[in-house]
């Protein structure tokens, strides 16, 4: 670094403050630390917040997402299809249960799963859906939801990057499936660790709670486990440092919408296509920056200028049938999912978080736009 290099900019940050220090050193004061009264709170202020009748808190998104598996009834021999443009988890869930990762391709402008590609990906196998809420844009749910009736097939939201969105005037997590929340550091609140599975079914929401605590049967006595289960609890630590999330989401998220408008009047005239915009049926929650270049531009090299001035960029995401892993165990190649091939070619996160000042913002635009020149 030269001596005129200014102040890094990272990808993201939480926002935490006082009062979420306080409430974490309550807890902490109170030596009940797991199993005690702040999981139930959190979680009951979860539902709330979000308008449904249930919230299992759980110890990350994954295990979220490997609970809903097990609800689906998901084993050896069954498929899941699923959106290649997404986090390794909304894929690796289905492979937990002995069952194979289905990807169907995605819409170049949403980012989310196709309908069409879906449709075309069901066999007799299929089992379960695992549609994504990417970059907090909703996925198209009244096309998803009728399919999956049809074919009688599980629908899982994974909505772990996407707390707060509405699809055709209604929260996300309230159309009636299953959904998945994660609160890792720079989703738009944090647990530290940590995520939920919301429902509006009872008896999901018991076979939950009974599969993240090892498989404890809810009328049973001190250990009596009635199935296999799981360790996916949420300590009353990270629940706790929740609820002080909870309290201010209603100024994060609007604070996260700002800088993401900025971003949208500050990149004009740059070349690159900035998110979606959102229209009635879809309000996204603001959870990356996501702009993609233009076709044939050299990604690694505008990130690496812009890194020499000490901007975070994130090449994001990468398509998961293209992971090593993937392709050693399925044979997965290039070509087989040419459109998220190709935003996964294209697409880079910039910093982005509800604290983000606006010469921060000026700063990384500038960047952009020359190192895109
Ligand atoms: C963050 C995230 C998850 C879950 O992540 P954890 O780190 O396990 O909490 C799952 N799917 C998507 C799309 C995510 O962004």
């Amino acid at each position: 670094m030269t001596e005129t290099a200014t102040d890094r900019i990272n990808l993201s940050a939480p926002w935490i403050d006082e009062r979420d220090e306080e409430l974490v050193l309550e807890v902490l004061r109170s030596g009940w630390l797991s199993l005690g009264p702040t999981g139930p709170r959190f979680e009951s202020m979860l539902a709330d917040w979000i308008g449904v009748p249930y919230a299992a808190a759980v110890s990350s998104g994954t295990a979220g997402l490997h609970l809903c598996m097990r609800l689906a009834g998901v084993g050896p021999g069954d498929e899941v299809i699923t959106s290649p443009y997404s986090f390794v988890a909304s894929a690796n869930c289905a492979i937990y249960e002995g069952a194979t990762p289905v990807f169907a391709d995605i819409d170049p402008h949403t980012f989310n799963l196709d309908p069409a590609a879906v449709e075309a990906a069901i066999t007799p196998r299929t089992k379960a859906l695992v549609a994504v809420d990417i970059f907090g844009y909703p996925a198209e749910y009244d096309e998803l939801l009728p399919l999956c009736e049809r074919h009688g097939i599980a629908l899982v939201e994974d909505s772990c990057e996407a707390l707060g969105a509405m699809y055709k005037g209604k929260p996300l997590g309230s159309h009636g499936h299953p959904a998945v929340w994660a609160f890792y550091p720079n989703k738009q609140m944090t647990t530290g660790e940590g995520g939920a599975v919301t429902t509006g079914n009872e008896d999901e929401y018991e076979l939950l709670v009974s599969l993240r605590n090892q498989g404890r049967l809810e009328t049973s006595s001190w250990l009596q486990h009635g199935r296999l289960g799981y360790n996916y609890r949420l300590d009353d630590i990270s629940a706790a440092l929740g609820v002080g999330q909870l309290e201010k989401l209603d100024r994060i998220l609007p604070a996260r919408r700002e800088v993401a408008a900025l971003y949208g009047e500050l990149l004009q005239g740059v070349d690159v296509e900035t998110p979606l915009a959102d229209d009635a049926d879809h309000v996204r929650s603001w959870f990356v920056y996501v702009v993609k270049l233009p076709v044939g531009a050299d990604r690694s090299g505008v990130m690496e200028r812009m890194a020499a001035q000490g901007i975070a960029t994130a090449p994001y995401l990468p398509s998961i049938h293209l992971q090593s892993y993937m392709r050693e165990r399925y044979g997965f190649s290039e070509g087989m999912l040419p459109v998220s091939e190709d935003c996964s070619a294209r697409t880079m996160a910039l910093p982005f978080h509800a604290r983000l000042e606006r010469a921060d913002q000026e700063r990384v635009v500038e960047a952009l736009r020359g190192a895109i020149r």
